[in-house]
């Protein structure tokens, strides 16, 4: 499926939840959020009937993210469900990693290829200060179990913060040195909690280069990937930098969202939506309506205009 622009649209992000089992401090308010009435979410059959009809016009890569994926009950079965449909070739998560320990198995068995973990610390301490509570032990261990059952590769995303972790980019870095682990520094975007964080805290991502030097730039096969990957020498896994903010990567876009409310996101930084779960319910052909939303897909990002999204990103699954 193309949009106007020629891009070959094959992935679709969906988030199964905008509830989460951590708080972290740039992503979530520390109450949380409003619970949505059930009415509100895409049920299960809904979430299919929806991801059958992009597979059908061409979507071949999902991801599962959320909020947290693992705590929407039902997840598994959704997996092993949209696994079978004909035409997809890669479902992948991003996950906190807390329930990864006793989900993994059950997960790889479903038919989940890969998963992104996100771990923005290695000190306890500053890990359960940043998700306001979580214990970073279970995430190694929910690492430890997806490298055992096989949901390679792994790549953990990490958002870099100013004031928190820039002094851990070595550490982090040296992650790859050993594993086959991609590492991949996201810049902090003004999403969410972090909207009203001061300057300081936004710090560009080639700090990285400037802090570990001897990455070397290697070729990335996938040219829809935000990520531009470095390694160290005789390194098993790779760096990643996405700048969301200081470059943008629109020409090779590939990737439509679905909110767990049932909207159509053709664009990160855009608020404009599609409500599919109207659609639905209102008998319209979805396939049509999919394929007339992929026409109207924003050529680039103008988050100079457009600074405030006004959805968080546990609603919308980054
Ligand atoms: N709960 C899952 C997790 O943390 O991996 C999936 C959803 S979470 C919203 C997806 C990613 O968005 C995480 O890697 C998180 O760090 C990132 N994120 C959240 N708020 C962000 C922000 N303001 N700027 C950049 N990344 C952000
Ligand atoms: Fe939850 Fe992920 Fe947001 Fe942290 S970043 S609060 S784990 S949704």
């Amino acid at each position: 499926m193309k949009d106007s622009f020629g891009r070959e649209i094959n992935y679709l992000r969906i988030s199964l939840t905008d509830r989460c089992n951590l708080r972290c401090e740039y992503c979530m308010p520390e109450k949380g959020v409003n619970k949505l009435k059930h009415a509100d979410i895409l049920s299960f059959e809904d979430l299919y009937e929806l991801t059958k009809a992009f597979v059908e016009l061409g979507i071949s890569k999902i991801r599962l993210t959320g909020g947290e994926p693992l705590i929407r009950l039902g997840a598994i079965d959704f997996i092993s469900k949209i696994s079978k449909l004909d035409g997809v070739r890669d479902i992948a998560m991003t996950s906190n990693g807390v329930l990864l320990k006793k989900y993994a198995k059950d997960l790889k068995d479903a038919g989940l290829n890969r998963i992104n973990i996100s771990l923005d610390t290695l000190n306890e301490a500053k890990y359960e200060k940043i998700t306001r509570g979580g214990s970073l032990n279970n995430v190694l261990e929910g690492i430890k179990a997806a490298r055992e059952v096989g949901l390679t590769p792994i790549k953990i995303n990490t958002v870099l913060i100013g004031g928190f972790n820039a002094d851990e980019i070595p550490e982090l870095v040296n992650l790859t040195l050993k594993e086959d682990i991609d590492i991949r520094f996201i810049e902090l975007m003004p999403i969410g909690e972090a909207a009203e964080y001061d300057l300081n805290r936004f710090i560009p991502n080639s700090l990285v280069l400037e802090k570990v030097k001897g990455l070397k730039k290697v070729h990335n096969e996938d040219i829809s990937s935000p990520a531009t990957y470095y390694k160290l020498p005789n390194a098993k896994g790779r760096v990643g930098l996405i700048n969301p903010i200081t470059c943008k990567f629109c020409s090779n876009c590939n990737r439509v969202r679905l909110t767990s409310t049932g909207r159509l996101k053709l664009c990160l930084h855009s608020n404009r939506e599609i409500d599919l779960k109207k659609s639905l319910e209102n008998g319209e052909d979805i396939k049509e309506v999919i394929r007339k939303a992929i026409l109207t897909k924003e050529e680039e990002h103008y988050l100079e205009d457009e600074k405030y999204i006004s959805r968080n990103m546990n609603q919308i699954g980054g």
